[in-house]
Parts: C-alpha cells; structure tokens; sequence
C-alpha cells in the first residue's frame, strides 16, 4: 500500500478516536442528539477531516442508522445505552469507529461483552486470516457473556469513498465466508451484543441516504438535486442537515419528501435505522484496521499517531 494512503488512513483514524473520546464526554441524559451530532462533526472538520457519513446516535434497541433530523427535538434518555458511530474521511479514505456509551450500570455486563468481542478479534487480526475465524471470535465472546450477536449487521472492507467496499467481516462462524483479510485492504470490525433476539429490521425512520452511483435522470430539476448532493458528499451517506442551502430553497417538509421520492425511484440509497426488538438493548463497538503486508495497525486510537 502506498505509503501517503497509509498515512491518510492514519490521519482520519487520529481524528476519529480524537471524535470518539469527545463523544464519551458529551453523551449525558437530557442532551439534545442534534446538539451531540453538531458538536461531533464539527470537531471533525475543526481536526482537519471530513465527516464520512453523519454522525450516528443510535439508542437502546436501535443498533444503526439514527441520526437526528434538522428539526428533531429528542434527547438522551436517562439511562440510555448510546452507539455513537463516527466516520471521518481524508481525501476518502475512511476511518470508521463506534462506542457505546451506558447510562446505566445495570447494561454494564452488555457494554462489556461488546466491548471485550472486539478486543479479541482485533488481537486475532492479521493478514490471511479468514473473516470467518474472525466472527467466530467475537460470536464466542459475546455468547460467553450470555448475550447474542446481531448476525444480519457485520463488519466490511473499506475503499476510497467508498464504506461498504464488498467484503464483509461476520459476527459469528459464517461457513459460507470464505474470505481472508488481505494485505492493502482497510477493514472495519464492529461486534454487536444485544439482550433481544440478534437479528435487526429496518425501521420506518430513514434519515440517512447516499446518492447512487451512475444513474440517469430523466427530470432536469431531480438532476439539479442530485448534483447538488454529489457535489458536496460524491456518494458518500448524507443526511438532510447538511444541506441548510436546499432546505432554505424548498423548505423542510419538501426536502424531506424529495429525498424520499428519490429513494422511491431508486436514485438514492436509504439506510433506514436498523432495530432490534422493542424493549431490547444493542451494545457496538467499532474500530478501523489497516492489512500491511507483515502486520495489522489498528488506525482508530491515537497509538499511531502520523
Ligand atoms: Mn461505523
Ligand atoms: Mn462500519
């Protein structure tokens, strides 16, 4: 791997564990999402990066893909279990992080389960190694725990703009992986531990999407549109706040409702959050490692600083 990629990925790992260690601090009971969200991306960009996707505050039994809408007043609950998934990119090349921060003592054991089932993958982590192998690590970890992975939500390979590169890390013994990390791939490892039933669904609530790559339009203005998103994010995920300009020129309500007519048409990718049952919890963790050819780097903690 070219040494000015490596050293980009370090960056944006420095930057997102700067990110990371902010969020713990400011994730408390009765702070506005909006408020944590802001504050977090804008660290982001203040620390020299960019933001790779919006900033995601997933609670209790939500385990991915809630961001906060322009307009949303929720805040943190008490007691909360709180994933807070940050992506940070340098010149696209992405470091992709999560924590899990618990409000409450009594999701310790939870939070611990996650937090250990990455601990161990990432120690088992090194080039050639079957992705496989690496789920069933975390699957064993997180069960001695007595809790359950989420099978359906897993860890991927990472390409220059690109978060979901094609390669997908299992959270537990997939047989039908037959993949190994290999040297001069980037990959994101993300165990989740959850009290419900390990399997998430896709909510109604979508506030996330990412333009499609590719497409043609048959509509000057939703060409317009589109052009105006590529322009600021390519086909990164996005998410409505970043776009004041277009909100000032439709409103809200019709950016809100053009977005999602334009996912309708297949236009735009949406990410709809990603639940498990109702009354559950769902700890993640997340940490962003690079395959050298000799050795794995964790890029995500400020060990490694470029
Ligand atoms: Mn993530
Ligand atoms: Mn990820």
């Amino acid at each position: 791997m070219d040494e000015s990629v490596v050293r980009k990925y370090l960056t944006a790992g420095d930057i997102a564990e700067r990110v990371k260690r902010r969020a713990e601090r400011e994730v408390k009971p009765g702070v506005r999402l909006l408020d944590l969200v802001s504050t977090l991306e804008n660290y982001v960009v203040e620390l020299g990066g960019r933001p790779a996707f919006p900033v995601n505050v997933s609670v209790d039994h939500e385990a991915a893909h809630r961001t906060p809408y322009a307009d949303e007043e929720s805040t943190i609950p008490e007691d909360g279990v709180v994933k807070v998934d940050v992506g940070v990119h340098v010149d696209g090349f992405i470091a992709d992080t999560a924590i899990t921060v618990a409000l409450s003592e009594k999701h310790r054991d939870l939070v611990e389960a996650a937090r250990e089932a990455l601990e161990k993958a990432l120690s088992f982590v090194r080039p050639g190694v079957r992705a496989s192998e690496v789920g069933a690590v975390i699957e064993r970890t997180v069960r001695s725990r007595g809790f359950k992975v989420v099978r359906n939500l897993s860890g991927h390979s990472l390409a220059e703009y690109t978060i979901h590169a094609g390669e997908t890390i299992p959270n537990y013994r997939d047989p039908l992986n037959f993949s190994r990390l290999k040297p001069g791939v980037a990959y994101a490892i993300e165990p989740f531990a959850t009290t419900g039933s390990g399997v998430v669904h896709s909510e109604k609530r979508v506030s996330i999407y990412a333009v499609k790559p590719s497409t043609v339009y048959r509509n000057t203005s939703e060409e317009q549109l589109i052009e105006a998103i590529t322009k600021k994010v390519r086909t990164l995920p996005f998410t409505e706040r970043w776009f004041p300009e277009l909100v000032a020129l439709l409103g809200l309500e019709r950016f809100r409702e053009t977005l999602k007519t334009l996912s309708k048409k297949n236009y735009l990718i949406s990410y709809p959050v990603l639940s498990d049952t109702p009354g559950s919890y769902v700890a993640q963790f997340e940490e962003t490692v690079l395959i050298l050819s000799d050795k794995s780097v964790i890029v995500t903690t400020s060990k490694n600083t470029p």
